[in-house]
């Protein structure tokens, strides 16, 4: 049965990166697995500064005193890194979900954080808008995508100081001026590859302006002297990482990208807001392309369309328990077809009730 996966992360991935990455498993060097090669090795070394430049050339940021490296611990260890790296005396942080929540939380530890606007008034159902970001702060943080919540900021600030953000679940999905942002963090795992690894792409002269010594492997300014090679990287992440954005390229790069994903959400938002069964979790405007959030205005058919997704091949659309209901992610690899497969289900469900 042809499967429809809408995991929110780890997530569907194409089916040639996953061809050629299975493949290389088997053989990459002259019948040695690239799980079996020495990270130092030019097969491998290769793989990684393409990886790299491949990162800065689609987000148009070659050239611009920005380095790209592939670390590890996921976006989590990034809470804690971005905070030793630059908070000095205090930071902003804009609180727009569960993950904003924990980047405040690890931040916490170091020093005071000022929120300058929250959504949890709503259970993060908005973007807040209209926020002042004080100009004399170490940088500012936000989450350009709320996975749990299917919220998405549409429009950034101008942002006085250094600004950061979390894209682990839009990263590559959109076209913006990625040089507005000073450090740029995210989980491979939706939009990039598989879990293991955490693109960060910093731009280097906002390093070195804190007084606090910091651990090696916690150090951006170490990762970036070792090419992103400080100590053995996650092999395989990085080479799978590399495919999918060599894939995004030959697609015609986020531009081509944006337009398939803006087909996907209106396909599903249309079908929420005129399908009388169902109802979206996040304000319109702040509605997100990548996860689609929304509930059952009768849980008593909960069953049925359940058992419905079930036998259409869908996976992965139960919502997040903060939320409940459904949570449909539709990141990159994801193709029109499995959306409309999807809102063909719950047009069906609409007719049967
Ligand atoms: N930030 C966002 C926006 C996320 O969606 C996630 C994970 N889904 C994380 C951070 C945490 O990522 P990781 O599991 O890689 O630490």
């Amino acid at each position: 049965m042809k499967r429809h996966n809408f995991s929110a992360g780890p997530c569907v991935l194409p089916r040639e990166v996953i061809e050629k990455s299975a493949q290389a498993v088997l053989d990459y060097d002259n019948g040695l697995s690239l799980i079996e090669i020495s990270h130092r090795s030019k097969a491998f070394v290769d793989v990684m500064e393409n990886a790299r430049a491949l990162a800065l050339e689609l987000l148009g940021l070659e050239g611009k005193g920005y380095k790209a490296l592939f670390l590890q611990g996921g976006a989590s260890t990034q809470f804690l890194m971005v905070a030793l790296n630059m908070l000095e005396k205090r930071a902003g942080y804009l609180n727009t979900g569960t993950w904003s929540a924990k980047a405040i939380k690890e931040a916490q530890i170091y020093d005071d954080i000022y929120e300058v606007a929250s959504s949890k008034d709503a259970n993060y159902n908005y973007i807040p808008k209209g926020y002042d970001i004080p100009t004399d702060y170490d940088y500012f943080h936000c989450t350009s995508n709320n996975t749990i919540f299917g919220t998405q900021i549409k429009e950034f600030p101008d942002c006085p100081i250094p600004m950061v953000c979390d894209m682990s679940s839009d990263i590559f999905s959109r076209q913006l001026d990625f040089s507005k942002f000073d450090i740029i963090y995210a989980g491979a795992q939706k939009n990039m590859g598989p879990a293991g690894t955490t693109l960060v792409v910093v731009k280097e002269d906002v390093l070195g302006k804190v007084s606090r010594k910091i651990p090696s492997m916690m150090d951006y300014k170490v990762h970036i002297d070792k090419s992103s090679m400080f100590n053995t990287p996650p092999v395989f992440a990085v080479y799978t990482s590399m495919l999918t954005l060599e894939w995004l390229k030959n697609l015609g790069g986020i531009e081509a990208i944006e337009k398939e994903n803006e087909k996907k959400a209106q396909l599903i938002y249309s079908e929420i807001d005129l399908n009388p069964l169902f109802k979206g979790f996040a304000t319109k405007a702040d509605r997100s392309n990548m996860n689609a959030t929304f509930t059952l205005e009768n849980e008593d058919l909960k069953e049925t369309f359940d058992t419905m997704v079930k036998d259409a091949g869908i996976n992965g659309l139960n919502g997040h328990r903060s939320v409940g209901g459904y949570r449909a992610s539709m990141y990159n690899a994801l193709p029109l077809e499995s959306v409309a497969v999807l809102v063909e289900v719950m047009s069906e469900l609409e007719r049967k009730a």
